[in-house]
C-alpha cells in the first residue's frame, strides 16, 4: 500500500519541479549562477571543495607534510579516539554550505555531504571496521529550535549507504552548553565535559562505534562522546567529520 502511493505521488511531484524549473530556473546555493546540478551547487562551486590529502595523523586525522605518525598536538594529549577523520578542509565552500545546511535549512546539500562522506569511507575501507554508527547528539531544546539535528542526517545517510546499523536514542546531551564555536581551546574541554550520558551501555559493548558529525575543531565533543562510550564498553571508537579546521 504504502509502495505504491509513493510511485503515485512521484509523478505529480516531479511535474511540478519541471514547471517550476522553467518559472524559478534553479540557482547554486552558494554563488547564485543558474545551474542545474544535482547537488544545486554549479561546477565551479565544486570544484573549489578541498579534500584533506593523504598522509593523515593516525590520531586526528590533520594532513601531515611527511608520513610521521602523529601530529605533534596528539603526541602530547589522550584522545578516547583512535582515529579521527576528516574529508575536507573546513573552509570557503565547504563551510558555507555547512552553514546554509546548519543555520538556514538548505537540507537539499545533505546529497552532496553524503557523497563525500561515502567516497572517503569507501576510498579508506573505514566501513569494514565498523559496527555502529551514532552521530553527535544535541540538547533537546536546540533540537526543537533547529526542529533537526544536522549530525542526525549526516549519520543516517552514511549508515544508509553502507547498511550499518545506527543508534540514535542511545547516547544523550543531558547538559546544555554554550556553542563551541564561542569558546577557546580550555573552555570548550571543560564546557562539554559530563554533558553526555548513554541511555543503554549494553548498546554499546563490545562493538566498534564511528561517530558522525559535521566539523571537527578540537576534537572535545568527539572525544568526550567517545569516552562514554568506551564507559558503557564500546570496544574502540572512531569518528567522521565533514570537515575540520588546519
Ligand atoms: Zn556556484
Ligand atoms: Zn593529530
Amino acid at each position: 500500500m504504502f509502495k505504491t502511493m509513493t510511485c503515485a505521488m512521484q509523478k505529480p511531484i516531479s511535474i511540478f519541479k519541471t514547471i517550476l524549473d522553467v518559472i524559478l530556473p534553479p540557482v547554486c546555493y552558494v554563488c547564485g549562477t543558474p545551474c542545474s546540478g544535482k547537488y544545486g551547487l554549479c561546477d565551479a562551486c565544486l570544484g573549489k571543495i578541498k579534500h584533506i590529502p593523504p598522509p593523515w595523523c593516525g590520531k586526528c586525522g590533520r594532513h601531515l607534510s611527511n608520513a610521521e605518525n602523529l601530529c605533534g598536538e596528539c603526541n602530547s594529549k589522550k584522545s578516547y579516539v583512535e582515529n579521527a577523520w576528516s574529508c575536507c578542509y573546513y573552509e570557503g565552500i565547504i563551510k558555507e554550505c555547512i552553514h546554509l545546511f546548519k543555520y538556514r535549512g538548505y537540507l537539499g546539500l545533505a546529497d552532496i555531504f553524503k557523497d563525500i562522506m561515502s567516497d572517503f569511507i569507501r576510498k579508506n575501507e573505514i566501513n569494514k571496521e565498523i559496527d555502529l554508527i551514532v552521530p553527535i547528539p544535541v540538547y533537546p531544546t536546540k533540537k526543537r529550535e533547529r526542529t533537526y539535528n544536522h549530525a542526525e542526517i549526516l549519520a543516517r545517510s552514511v549508515s544508509k549507504s553502507f547498511a550499518i546499523p545506527l543508534d540514535t536514542r542511545n547516547l544523550k546531551k543531558i547538559l546544555w552548553t554554550r556553542s563551541q564555536s564561542e569558546l577557546d581551546r580550555e573552555k570548550r574541554l571543560k564546557n562539554v565535559k559530563d554533558s553526555f550520558l548513554a541511555v543503554d551501555k549494553m548498546a554499546f559493548a563490545g562493538k566498534n562505534v564511528l561517530i558522525v558529525d559535521d566539523v571537527y575543531t578540537t576534537g572535545a565533543t568527539i572525544n568526550e562522546c567517545a569516552k562514554v562510550l568506551l564507559n558503557s564498553r564500546a570496544d574502540k571508537v572512531f569518528s567522521l567529520t565533514l570537515a575540520r579546521g588546519l
